[in-house]
């Protein structure tokens, strides 16, 4: 093996699938980045609640026994998610990896998804922590209008609708959603922080955390995302652990200079 063959080594980890975890605030521009991060990776975004009303419509074991359980008015547990998980995760679309969304919710989650990934030979990658104050989340959330019609969102400051109040798509009237007012936004807010606290302390405390400011404009944030995640990539690569015996058994054998 030469140099050359070493470069081609280190350049193989770059198509090993991704694994990562998004966490953010509503407002802090978690969709947009991840459907950037499907495009650019190929990769699957795994929403649990998608997950579970897919489960549910196929009537597979695991959807009818949670559609069981919500229909004597129970909660889902844990196990049953992560069950659920631990098979979609073998579906094909989730080879190139995956994009968790919404998931894990509590430190138990935490902890049970990162047992069920370490079983499946799939650990994460990274876990993006969009950050923004709650007073720039209100401001962003109080000036959203929606159409109805088409769904598409419009910001009055900064992606206005180019006739004011009609959608550009279709001309319906844009609406001011009843959960994007003052008081909605900081109570959803204070939910979102507790449940997500003791999360975000579990995976710092695992070296997997990485807070990004997501007052930063999108493509800002969007290139410290990937920088973070092409870093992480080669990290935990097997490949750079094999490069760097085969660096140190070359050097030794004479054939590496450096
Ligand atoms: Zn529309």
């Amino acid at each position: 093996m030469n140099a050359i063959d070493l470069r081609k080594v280190t350049g193989t980890a770059r198509l090993q699938a991704l694994r990562i975890v998004l966490i953010g605030p509503p407002g802090a521009g978690k969709g947009t980045q991840a459907s950037v991060l499907r495009e650019r990776y190929g990769l699957a975004h795994i929403s649990t609640g998608d997950m579970l009303r897919e489960e549910v419509r196929r009537e597979t074991a695991l959807g009818l026994q949670a559609r069981s359980l919500m229909a004597a008015g129970q909660l889902v547990p844990d196990t049953l998610i992560l069950d659920m998980m631990s098979q979609r995760l073998q579906q094909p679309d989730v080879a190139r990896g995956f994009l968790l969304d919404g998931f894990p919710r509590s430190r138990a989650q935490g902890q049970a998804l990162v047992a069920t990934l370490g079983q499946l030979k799939q650990p994460l990658h990274a876990v993006i922590q969009l950050d923004l104050e709650d007073e720039e989340i209100v401001r962003r959330l109080s000036l959203r209008r929606s159409c109805p019609s088409c769904g598409r969102v419009y910001h009055l400051q900064t992606n206005p609708p180019t006739l004011h109040g009609l959608c550009d798509s279709d001309g319906a009237a844009l609406q001011h959603r009843e959960d994007d007012n003052e008081q909605t936004i900081r109570t959803r807010l204070s939910v979102f922080h507790q449940q997500t606290r003791p999360v975000i302390e579990f995976f710092r405390s695992l070296g997997l955390l990485r807070t990004l400011d997501a007052s930063l404009p999108i493509e800002h944030v969007q290139h410290l995302v990937e920088r973070h995640l092409r870093a992480a990539m080669v990290r935990n690569s097997p490949l750079s652990t094999s490069r760097r015996f085969a660096v140190t058994r070359y050097r030794s054998l004479g054939k590496v200079s450096r």
